[in-house]
């Protein structure tokens, strides 16, 4: 049975982890924080005292984090990557920059570690049944060496390019998403400050042009849709401070190449507002919230 060391069970790892251990892999489980441990020690994993401890033996080696700081300061910073064993397959799902993901593939490859940056769409209840969408960057021999471990953990899985392209790939992604998910909750106000039943107004925007993923399975309005975080005030899912990380990296992705990314840009002044009114830890469809105080 192969060994896989997955270092960082939040609200994406821990269901992700649960799926590994239902396919019958050994997962040896490292966070900073108790109570994530526990719960994959329940679902039959094993509780690593430190990051070194969950590699030590692994075959291959998992990372859900935050941000570029948590795997950089992971991998080279605390040095992690010099315990990781020559061969041993190493997948960061997290969405970082891309220059840091480029920064541990090089640091990777020069040990003779094969990487892939493997960041997911498909939010929490994606990673908890299983139907993540993974878009990889690096070599494609490790993808292939990847995909019988991601398809336990997700259903669709993209080739995106080189080292660091999975991670630009997964930024235009949610800087669309960040848009689609503003423009899904000026929509909603508007037919409800002018009489509409939110509920009927988004049944016929989600089959009529103004469709999209935020109104077919994550919508923002509280008690429209059950099992999203806007039933659960906000509680769970994608943060608001996850989403201002990745719009920050679209925006530092548009200076790069001279970009216009003009809604993309909005997007960020608005996710900040709202982080900035304390909202950061609320699901990202809270910003519904940030529009209907809107003067
Ligand atoms: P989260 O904050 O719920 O989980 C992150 C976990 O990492 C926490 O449990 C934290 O304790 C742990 N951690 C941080 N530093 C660590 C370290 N040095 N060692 C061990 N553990 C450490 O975040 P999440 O929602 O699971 O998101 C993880 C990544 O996935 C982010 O990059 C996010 O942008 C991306 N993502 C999230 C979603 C979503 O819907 N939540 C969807 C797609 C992608």
């Amino acid at each position: 049975m192969q060994t896989i060391a997955f270092i960082g069970l939040g609200h994406m790892g821990g269901p992700m982890a649960a799926n590994l251990l239902k396919a019958g892999y050994a997962v040896r489980a490292f966070d900073l924080s108790q109570a994530s441990l526990d719960a994959i020690v329940a679902a039959g994993g094993t509780r690593a005292a430190s990051a070194q401890d969950a590699v030590a033996g692994a075959q291959v080696v998992i990372s859900m984090l935050p941000a570029s700081q948590h795997v950089e300061g992971l991998y080279l910073d605390g040095k992690l990557i010099e315990s990781i064993l020559p061969g041993t397959l190493v997948m960061d799902c997290s969405t970082i920059a891309p220059e840091s993901a480029r920064k541990v593939h090089a640091v990777a490859a020069a040990r003779g570690i094969p990487m892939i940056d493997a960041p997911v769409s498909g939010g929490t209840a994606g990673a908890a049944a299983g139907t993540l969408t993974f878009i990889v960057g690096g070599e494609v021999a490790n993808l292939e060496r990847a995909r019988p471990i991601l398809e336990k953990m997700g259903k669709n899985i993209f080739h995106a390019g080189g080292a660091g392209a999975g991670q630009v790939a997964k930024i235009c992604n949610n800087m669309l998403l960040a848009i689609h998910m503003i423009g899904t909750s000026e929509a909603l106000s508007l037919g409800v400050a002018n009489g509409l039943d939110p509920k009927v107004l988004s049944d016929i925007m989600r089959v009529s042009s103004g469709g999209n993923w935020s109104l077919e399975k994550y919508n923002p309005w509280p008690g429209v849709m059950e099992n999203v975080p806007a039933s659960r005030e906000y509680e769970g899912g994608f943060g608001v401070d996850l989403m201002l990380k990745d719009l920050g990296l679209a925006m530092e992705a548009a200076m790069a190449s001279k970009s216009a990314t003009l809604l993309g840009g909005v997007a960020r002044n608005l996710y900040a507002m709202h982080s900035g009114r304390g909202n950061g830890k609320k699901d990202f469809s809270s910003i519904q919230q940030l529009i209907e105080k809107m003067p």
